[in-house]
């Protein structure tokens, strides 16, 4: 049995990016696990980290990311994959104040890499995955990027999948052949919806609501994995 771990930056990333992939991997037999970075909470939100909560219709009194955790396990349950939840803190709770700067470059004082590398390597040395996954960083958000970073800083082989729904958006697609090209079938699409329709917070926001998203995902016919 084969271990594919994916490291998600974001409680959806590894779902809404690779979603297909996992489930028809854990159809087949192997042990799946997402490990999720930035699912660490702060005791009282302000400003754009509380905005991020608010504009998804959650008032202040709800605990976003707890919620949010619980979606993630919802979504792993999906497909039986297990989920790994690290404390890190999201970007808005780093520093950085605007959507602008989320997808703008890294702060100086964001010194997220050397810990994140550093907590990555224990769970790996643990987890050892036959297959590592983590982000391509499509749509260049601080986080993704952050991930990317700290997966090569340990050293560790791993493959990088398209973030999406960025792909979709900036209609980029990396310049260069992947590695490997997973067609996806019926059984993965359904679970691949699924996954992401656990995510609901995140559904209005990302996609404007759960009938698009089916309508997106029955778009999609490949998930790309390239070598970083
Ligand atoms: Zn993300």
């Amino acid at each position: 049995m084969s271990h594919i771990v994916a490291i998600s930056p974001h409680l959806d990333d590894a779902a809404f990016s690779v979603g297909g992939l996992l489930a028809a991997r854990a159809r087949s037999g192997d042990r799946v696990t997402i490990v999720t970075c930035f699912t660490g909470n702060v005791a009282q939100p302000q400003g754009f980290a509380l905005a991020c909560q608010t504009d998804k219709g959650l008032g202040p009194d709800i605990d976003y990311m707890a919620l949010r955790r619980a979606e993630d396990d919802a979504a792993c349950a999906v497909i039986g994959a297990d989920a790994v939840h690290l404390p890190f803190l999201e970007a808005p709770h780093r520093g950085y104040t605007s959507a602008a700067e989320l997808f703008g470059s890294r702060r100086q004082d964001d010194g997220m890499v050397e810990p994140l590398a550093a907590a990555l390597s224990e769970r790996l040395a643990e987890l050892a995955p036959s297959l590592l996954l983590g982000p391509l960083a499509i749509g260049d958000h601080v986080d993704h990027w952050v991930v990317r970073d700290a997966l090569a800083a340990t050293g560790l082989p791993f493959l990088l999948w398209e973030d999406w729904p960025y792909l979709r958006r900036a209609d980029t697609r990396p310049n260069m052949e992947p590695l490997i090209r997973h067609a996806l079938t019926d059984a993965d699409r359904d679970a691949r919806y699924g996954m992401c329709a656990a995510y609901a917070s995140q559904l209005g926001f990302q996609f404007g609501g759960p009938d698009a998203l089916a309508r997106q995902t029955a778009e999609i016919r490949h998930e790309n994995l390239y070598r970083p």
